[in-house]
Protein backbone atom coordinates (compact mmCIF):
# COMPACT_ATOMS: atom_id res chain seq x y z
CA UNK A 1 0.00 0.00 0.00
CA UNK A 2 1.11 3.40 -0.66
CA UNK A 3 1.76 5.56 2.32
CA UNK A 4 -0.09 8.62 1.96
CA UNK A 5 2.61 11.63 3.70
CA UNK A 6 -0.49 14.63 3.62
CA UNK A 7 -2.89 14.38 6.07
CA UNK A 8 -6.04 12.42 5.84
CA UNK A 9 -9.89 13.66 5.91
CA UNK A 10 -10.18 13.09 9.47
CA UNK A 11 -6.82 15.54 10.35
CA UNK A 12 -4.26 12.51 10.50
CA UNK A 13 -0.95 11.56 9.34
CA UNK A 14 -0.95 8.03 9.89
CA UNK A 15 -0.92 7.63 14.17
CA UNK A 16 -0.66 11.18 14.37
CA UNK A 17 -2.63 14.65 14.39
CA UNK A 18 -6.25 14.47 15.02
CA UNK A 19 -8.14 17.18 17.57
CA UNK A 20 -8.13 16.49 21.09
CA UNK A 21 -9.72 19.54 22.63
CA UNK A 22 -12.18 20.77 25.58
CA UNK A 23 -15.80 20.87 24.56
CA UNK A 24 -15.98 24.34 25.18
CA UNK A 25 -13.21 24.73 22.08
CA UNK A 26 -14.50 22.86 19.31
CA UNK A 27 -16.89 25.82 18.20
CA UNK A 28 -13.53 27.30 17.35
CA UNK A 29 -11.66 24.62 15.61
CA UNK A 30 -14.71 23.30 13.73
CA UNK A 31 -15.29 26.58 12.15
CA UNK A 32 -11.83 26.71 11.06
CA UNK A 33 -11.83 23.17 10.09
CA UNK A 34 -14.91 23.69 7.63
CA UNK A 35 -13.66 26.89 6.32
CA UNK A 36 -9.82 27.26 5.79
CA UNK A 37 -9.35 25.13 2.26
CA UNK A 38 -12.32 26.37 1.08
CA UNK A 39 -10.94 30.01 1.85
CA UNK A 40 -7.84 29.75 0.74
CA UNK A 41 -8.63 28.06 -2.56
CA UNK A 42 -10.56 31.21 -3.54
CA UNK A 43 -8.83 33.34 -6.36
CA UNK A 44 -8.99 36.55 -4.23
CA UNK A 45 -7.12 34.90 -1.27
CA UNK A 46 -4.68 33.43 -3.40
CA UNK A 47 -4.05 36.80 -4.93
CA UNK A 48 -4.15 38.55 -1.94
CA UNK A 49 -1.34 35.77 -0.41
CA UNK A 50 0.51 36.51 -3.47
CA UNK A 51 1.15 39.47 -3.43
CA UNK A 52 2.02 40.18 -0.01
CA UNK A 53 4.15 37.46 -0.06
CA UNK A 54 5.86 39.30 -3.04
CA UNK A 55 5.62 43.07 -1.89
CA UNK A 56 6.00 42.84 1.56
CA UNK A 57 7.68 39.58 2.62
CA UNK A 58 9.99 39.74 -0.20
CA UNK A 59 9.26 36.20 -2.22
CA UNK A 60 10.46 34.40 -3.89
CA UNK A 61 13.70 34.15 -1.48
CA UNK A 62 17.18 33.03 -3.60
CA UNK A 63 18.09 29.67 -3.54
CA UNK A 64 21.57 30.54 -3.40
CA UNK A 65 24.82 27.90 -4.53
CA UNK A 66 26.96 28.27 -1.07
CA UNK A 67 30.24 27.58 -3.53
CA UNK A 68 32.87 27.57 -1.29
CA UNK A 69 30.71 25.11 1.43
CA UNK A 70 29.93 23.22 -1.29
CA UNK A 71 33.88 23.04 -2.62
CA UNK A 72 34.70 21.80 1.43
CA UNK A 73 32.47 19.30 1.59
CA UNK A 74 32.75 18.10 -2.01
CA UNK A 75 29.11 18.07 -2.73
CA UNK A 76 26.58 20.37 -4.32
CA UNK A 77 24.93 22.83 -1.80
CA UNK A 78 22.28 25.30 -2.19
CA UNK A 79 20.77 27.29 0.17
CA UNK A 80 16.91 28.25 0.42
CA UNK A 81 17.26 31.77 1.72
CA UNK A 82 14.00 32.24 4.36
CA UNK A 83 16.33 34.63 6.15
CA UNK A 84 16.06 37.18 3.60
CA UNK A 85 12.44 37.14 4.32
CA UNK A 86 10.66 40.50 6.19
CA UNK A 87 11.11 39.83 10.12
CA UNK A 88 14.25 37.44 9.17
CA UNK A 89 12.83 33.88 9.10
CA UNK A 90 9.92 32.06 7.62
CA UNK A 91 7.50 32.38 10.29
CA UNK A 92 6.07 35.26 8.79
CA UNK A 93 5.02 33.30 5.47
CA UNK A 94 2.68 31.39 7.92
CA UNK A 95 1.17 34.05 9.88
CA UNK A 96 -0.09 36.26 6.46
CA UNK A 97 -1.81 33.39 5.51
CA UNK A 98 -3.43 33.30 8.91
CA UNK A 99 -4.18 36.49 9.21
CA UNK A 100 -6.13 36.18 5.84
CA UNK A 101 -7.48 33.65 6.62
CA UNK A 102 -9.09 35.32 10.25
CA UNK A 103 -10.51 38.30 8.41
CA UNK A 104 -12.44 36.18 5.82
CA UNK A 105 -14.10 34.54 8.76
CA UNK A 106 -15.36 38.15 9.93
CA UNK A 107 -12.24 38.10 13.01
CA UNK A 108 -10.87 41.67 14.12
CA UNK A 109 -8.95 40.27 16.80
CA UNK A 110 -5.68 38.12 16.79
CA UNK A 111 -4.07 36.42 19.76
CA UNK A 112 -1.14 34.12 19.64
CA UNK A 113 1.36 32.61 21.72
CA UNK A 114 5.06 32.92 22.31
CA UNK A 115 8.22 31.74 23.73
CA UNK A 116 11.14 32.92 22.79
CA UNK A 117 9.23 35.59 20.74
CA UNK A 118 9.66 35.20 17.09
CA UNK A 119 6.42 34.05 16.79
CA UNK A 120 4.85 36.82 18.66
CA UNK A 121 6.63 39.31 16.39
CA UNK A 122 5.85 37.99 12.69
CA UNK A 123 2.18 37.84 14.51
CA UNK A 124 2.26 41.73 15.69
CA UNK A 125 3.96 42.40 12.53
CA UNK A 126 1.19 41.00 10.21
CA UNK A 127 -1.67 42.68 12.88
CA UNK A 128 -0.02 45.88 12.46
CA UNK A 129 -0.14 45.32 8.36
CA UNK A 130 -3.98 44.63 8.87
CA UNK A 131 -4.68 47.64 11.22
CA UNK A 132 -6.53 44.68 13.87
CA UNK A 133 -5.79 44.12 17.50
CA UNK A 134 -3.36 41.87 18.92
CA UNK A 135 -2.92 40.34 21.92
CA UNK A 136 0.42 38.05 22.72
CA UNK A 137 0.54 35.38 25.51
CA UNK A 138 3.96 35.54 27.12
CA UNK A 139 5.15 33.45 29.83
CA UNK A 140 6.55 35.97 32.75
CA UNK A 141 9.95 34.46 32.56
CA UNK A 142 10.18 34.23 28.76
CA UNK A 143 9.16 38.23 28.97
CA UNK A 144 12.31 39.07 31.29
CA UNK A 145 14.90 36.90 28.87
CA UNK A 146 13.95 38.12 25.66
CA UNK A 147 13.33 41.74 25.97
CA UNK A 148 14.52 42.80 22.62
CA UNK A 149 11.36 41.23 21.03
CA UNK A 150 8.97 42.30 23.38
CA UNK A 151 9.77 45.97 22.93
CA UNK A 152 9.43 44.72 19.31
CA UNK A 153 5.85 43.72 19.89
CA UNK A 154 4.91 46.91 21.88
CA UNK A 155 6.23 48.88 19.38
CA UNK A 156 4.43 47.38 16.68
CA UNK A 157 0.81 48.20 18.57
CA UNK A 158 0.54 44.39 20.16
CA UNK A 159 -0.64 43.83 23.69
CA UNK A 160 2.17 41.85 25.43
CA UNK A 161 0.32 39.97 28.35
CA UNK A 162 2.36 37.55 31.07
CA UNK A 163 1.17 34.60 31.77
CA UNK A 164 1.93 34.26 35.88
CA UNK A 165 1.03 30.83 36.65
CA UNK A 166 3.08 27.27 36.59
CA UNK A 167 6.56 27.73 35.05
CA UNK A 168 5.54 30.97 33.34
CA UNK A 169 6.94 29.85 30.37
CA UNK A 170 5.41 28.54 26.97
CA UNK A 171 3.51 26.28 28.13
CA UNK A 172 1.64 28.36 30.57
CA UNK A 173 1.20 31.49 27.73
CA UNK A 174 -0.59 28.62 25.61
CA UNK A 175 -2.70 27.59 28.50
CA UNK A 176 -3.94 31.88 28.91
CA UNK A 177 -4.08 32.07 25.09
CA UNK A 178 -6.76 29.02 24.93
CA UNK A 179 -8.60 30.59 27.87
CA UNK A 180 -9.00 33.85 25.98
CA UNK A 181 -9.93 32.19 22.50
CA UNK A 182 -12.67 30.08 24.61
CA UNK A 183 -13.91 33.06 25.62
CA UNK A 184 -14.00 34.92 22.74
CA UNK A 185 -14.85 32.68 20.22
CA UNK A 186 -16.72 34.88 17.87
CA UNK A 187 -14.41 37.69 17.34
CA UNK A 188 -10.67 36.16 17.82
CA UNK A 189 -8.63 33.86 15.93
CA UNK A 190 -5.71 32.41 17.22
CA UNK A 191 -2.90 32.38 15.30
CA UNK A 192 -0.59 29.28 15.68
CA UNK A 193 3.03 29.58 14.86
CA UNK A 194 4.19 25.83 14.07
CA UNK A 195 2.68 22.53 12.16
CA UNK A 196 1.84 21.69 15.88
CA UNK A 197 -2.20 21.84 17.70
CA UNK A 198 -5.27 20.25 16.78
CA UNK A 199 -6.41 19.46 13.53
CA UNK A 200 -6.88 21.50 11.09
CA UNK A 201 -3.31 23.91 12.38
CA UNK A 202 -0.98 21.71 10.74
CA UNK A 203 -1.99 21.08 7.10
CA UNK A 204 -2.94 25.19 7.21
CA UNK A 205 0.39 25.76 8.69
CA UNK A 206 2.49 23.36 6.47
CA UNK A 207 0.38 24.90 3.45
CA UNK A 208 1.10 27.97 3.85
CA UNK A 209 4.68 27.14 4.79
CA UNK A 210 4.99 25.26 1.34
CA UNK A 211 5.79 27.93 -0.89
CA UNK A 212 8.91 27.53 0.19
CA UNK A 213 9.34 23.69 -1.69
CA UNK A 214 7.16 25.26 -4.72
CA UNK A 215 10.19 28.04 -4.91
CA UNK A 216 13.05 25.18 -4.66
CA UNK A 217 11.34 23.36 -7.52
CA UNK A 218 11.38 26.07 -10.58
CA UNK A 219 14.50 27.41 -8.65
CA UNK A 220 16.21 24.03 -9.11
CA UNK A 221 14.85 23.46 -12.67
CA UNK A 222 16.54 26.86 -13.67
CA UNK A 223 19.53 26.13 -12.46
CA UNK A 224 20.43 22.45 -12.24
CA UNK A 225 17.88 20.95 -15.10
CA UNK A 226 15.95 19.65 -12.62
CA UNK A 227 13.19 19.81 -9.94
CA UNK A 228 14.18 17.19 -7.28
CA UNK A 229 17.12 17.33 -5.38
CA UNK A 230 18.89 14.85 -3.91
CA UNK A 231 18.31 15.75 -0.17
CA UNK A 232 16.53 18.35 1.56
CA UNK A 233 17.48 19.64 4.99
CA UNK A 234 15.88 21.47 7.62
CA UNK A 235 15.90 21.78 11.53
CA UNK A 236 13.08 20.85 13.34
CA UNK A 237 11.37 22.15 16.47
CA UNK A 238 7.61 22.57 15.95
CA UNK A 239 8.47 21.93 12.31
CA UNK A 240 7.08 24.47 10.15
CA UNK A 241 9.90 25.37 8.63
CA UNK A 242 11.18 21.69 7.93
CA UNK A 243 7.56 20.89 6.64
CA UNK A 244 7.62 24.09 3.98
CA UNK A 245 10.71 22.84 2.57
CA UNK A 246 9.68 19.18 2.10
CA UNK A 247 5.89 19.61 1.30
CA UNK A 248 6.71 19.33 -2.69
CA UNK A 249 8.76 16.50 -2.33
CA UNK A 250 6.76 14.04 0.52
CA UNK A 251 5.35 12.18 -2.44
CA UNK A 252 8.65 12.04 -4.38
CA UNK A 253 10.72 9.24 -3.50
CA UNK A 254 13.82 10.11 -4.85
CA UNK A 255 14.20 13.18 -2.89
CA UNK A 256 15.85 12.03 0.67
CA UNK A 257 14.39 13.72 3.09
CA UNK A 258 16.25 15.10 6.59
CA UNK A 259 15.16 16.45 9.65
CA UNK A 260 17.90 17.94 12.34
CA UNK A 261 16.87 18.06 15.97
CA UNK A 262 18.22 20.20 18.79
CA UNK A 263 20.36 17.52 21.25
CA UNK A 264 21.08 19.94 23.54
CA UNK A 265 23.69 19.02 25.99
CA UNK A 266 23.81 15.54 24.30
CA UNK A 267 20.83 12.94 23.90
CA UNK A 268 21.27 11.37 27.01
CA UNK A 269 22.07 14.56 29.25
CA UNK A 270 18.81 14.64 30.21
CA UNK A 271 18.75 18.45 28.74
CA UNK A 272 17.77 17.96 25.01
CA UNK A 273 15.09 18.50 22.67
CA UNK A 274 15.59 15.77 20.31
CA UNK A 275 11.77 14.63 20.50
CA UNK A 276 11.71 12.22 17.68
CA UNK A 277 14.46 9.95 19.06
CA UNK A 278 13.49 10.52 22.82
CA UNK A 279 9.88 10.99 22.56
CA UNK A 280 6.86 8.47 22.99
CA UNK A 281 3.24 8.79 21.75
CA UNK A 282 1.16 11.22 23.90
CA UNK A 283 -1.38 14.18 23.42
CA UNK A 284 0.52 17.94 22.91
CA UNK A 285 -1.36 21.20 22.17
CA UNK A 286 -4.40 18.99 20.76
CA UNK A 287 -2.80 16.45 18.91
CA UNK A 288 -1.43 12.92 19.23
CA UNK A 289 1.98 13.13 18.04
CA UNK A 290 5.37 11.87 19.75
CA UNK A 291 6.72 14.46 22.87
CA UNK A 292 9.01 13.72 25.76
CA UNK A 293 7.49 12.75 28.78
CA UNK A 294 8.19 11.17 31.92
CA UNK A 295 6.65 7.10 32.53
CA UNK A 296 3.92 8.25 33.88
CA UNK A 297 2.95 10.63 31.25
CA UNK A 298 4.47 13.82 32.43
CA UNK A 299 5.69 16.19 29.46
CA UNK A 300 9.49 16.76 30.15
CA UNK A 301 11.32 20.45 29.93
CA UNK A 302 12.91 20.10 27.01
CA UNK A 303 16.60 21.70 26.52
CA UNK A 304 18.03 23.59 23.30
CA UNK A 305 20.53 26.82 23.46
CA UNK A 306 18.06 27.32 20.30
CA UNK A 307 14.75 29.01 21.29
CA UNK A 308 13.40 27.94 18.66
CA UNK A 309 13.78 24.14 18.91
CA UNK A 310 13.01 24.01 22.45
CA UNK A 311 9.85 22.22 22.28
CA UNK A 312 8.83 18.98 23.76
CA UNK A 313 6.90 17.73 20.75
CA UNK A 314 7.03 17.58 17.43
CA UNK A 315 4.21 18.23 14.85
CA UNK A 316 2.34 15.26 13.96
CA UNK A 317 3.36 15.55 10.12
CA UNK A 318 6.67 14.56 11.48
CA UNK A 319 6.27 12.19 13.86
CA UNK A 320 4.94 10.23 11.10
CA UNK A 321 7.58 10.86 8.72
CA UNK A 322 9.45 10.03 11.24
CA UNK A 323 7.84 6.45 12.22
CA UNK A 324 7.34 5.61 8.87
CA UNK A 325 10.74 6.18 7.82
CA UNK A 326 10.26 8.38 5.06
CA UNK A 327 12.60 11.00 6.41
CA UNK A 328 16.03 10.45 8.23
CA UNK A 329 16.32 11.98 11.67
CA UNK A 330 19.59 13.45 12.71
CA UNK A 331 20.49 15.48 16.29
CA UNK A 332 23.01 17.77 17.30
CA UNK A 333 24.34 19.46 20.08
CA UNK A 334 24.56 22.75 21.24
CA UNK A 335 27.88 22.99 20.14
CA UNK A 336 27.75 21.65 16.94
CA UNK A 337 25.37 23.74 16.06
CA UNK A 338 26.95 26.98 17.83
CA UNK A 339 30.38 26.00 15.93
CA UNK A 340 28.21 25.93 12.90
CA UNK A 341 26.78 29.68 13.51
CA UNK A 342 30.50 30.42 12.80
CA UNK A 343 31.34 27.89 10.02
CA UNK A 344 28.73 29.79 7.90
CA UNK A 345 29.41 33.06 8.62
CA UNK A 346 32.78 32.38 7.48
CA UNK A 347 32.40 30.53 4.85
CA UNK A 348 29.62 32.12 2.84
CA UNK A 349 29.20 35.58 4.59
CA UNK A 350 25.81 34.33 6.07
CA UNK A 351 25.36 34.78 9.93
CA UNK A 352 22.68 32.12 10.40
CA UNK A 353 19.96 31.86 13.36
CA UNK A 354 21.28 29.13 15.66
CA UNK A 355 18.55 27.36 14.74
CA UNK A 356 19.35 27.02 11.55
CA UNK A 357 22.92 26.46 12.34
CA UNK A 358 21.72 22.69 13.79
CA UNK A 359 21.01 21.42 10.11
CA UNK A 360 24.57 22.35 9.16
CA UNK A 361 25.92 20.58 11.16
CA UNK A 362 24.76 17.70 9.55
CA UNK A 363 27.55 18.07 6.91
CA UNK A 364 29.55 16.81 9.49
CA UNK A 365 27.59 13.38 10.44
CA UNK A 366 26.77 12.37 6.57
CA UNK A 367 28.71 12.18 3.69
CA UNK A 368 27.19 13.32 -0.04
CA UNK A 369 28.49 12.41 -3.24
CA UNK A 370 29.93 15.02 -5.32
CA UNK A 371 27.26 15.22 -8.00
CA UNK A 372 24.26 15.05 -5.45
CA UNK A 373 22.29 18.00 -4.87
CA UNK A 374 21.86 19.08 -1.16
CA UNK A 375 19.37 21.60 -0.54
CA UNK A 376 19.27 23.65 2.97
CA UNK A 377 16.34 25.54 4.43
CA UNK A 378 18.13 28.39 5.70
CA UNK A 379 15.48 29.14 8.18
CA UNK A 380 16.27 32.92 10.01
CA UNK A 381 18.91 35.03 10.19
CA UNK A 382 20.84 35.18 13.35
CA UNK A 383 20.83 38.71 14.47
CA UNK A 384 18.29 37.82 17.01
CA UNK A 385 20.79 35.19 18.61
CA UNK A 386 23.92 37.66 18.31
CA UNK A 387 23.91 37.98 22.74
CA UNK A 388 24.26 33.89 22.64
CA UNK A 389 26.87 34.07 20.39
CA UNK A 390 28.64 36.87 21.82
CA UNK A 391 28.09 35.09 25.60
CA UNK A 392 28.97 31.61 24.22
CA UNK A 393 32.52 32.64 22.12
CA UNK A 394 33.46 35.55 24.53
CA UNK A 395 33.13 37.72 21.42
C1 LIG B 1 10.95 29.39 15.04
C2 LIG B 1 12.13 29.03 14.26
C3 LIG B 1 12.45 27.68 13.96
C4 LIG B 1 11.69 26.51 14.53
O1 LIG B 1 10.35 26.45 14.20
P1 LIG B 1 9.80 25.43 13.11
O2 LIG B 1 8.32 25.52 13.26
O3 LIG B 1 10.33 24.07 13.47
O4 LIG B 1 10.28 25.88 11.80
C5 LIG B 1 13.53 27.41 13.13
N1 LIG B 1 14.30 28.41 12.64
C6 LIG B 1 14.03 29.71 12.91
C7 LIG B 1 14.92 30.74 12.32
C8 LIG B 1 12.95 30.06 13.72
O5 LIG B 1 12.72 31.35 13.99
Amino acid sequence: MKVNYNVDEKGYYGDFGGAYIPEMLFPNVEELRQNYLKISAEASFKKEFDQLLRDYVGRPTPLYFAKRLSKKYNTKIYLKREDLCHTGAHKVNNTIGQILVAKRLGKNRIIAETGAGQHGVATATVCALMGIECVVYMGEVDIKRQAPNVARMKMLGAEVRAATSGSKTLKDATNEAIRDWINNPVDTHYIIGSVVGPHPYPDMVARFQSVISEEIKWQLLEKEGRENPDHVIACVGGGSNAAGSYYHYLNEPDVNIIAVEAAGKGIDSGESAATSVLGKEGVIHGSRTLLMQTPDGQITEPYSISAGLDYPGVGPMHAHLFRSGRAEFISVTDQEAMDWGIILSQLEGIIPAIETSHAFAILDHRKFGPEEIVVFNLSGRGDKDLNTYIDYFKL
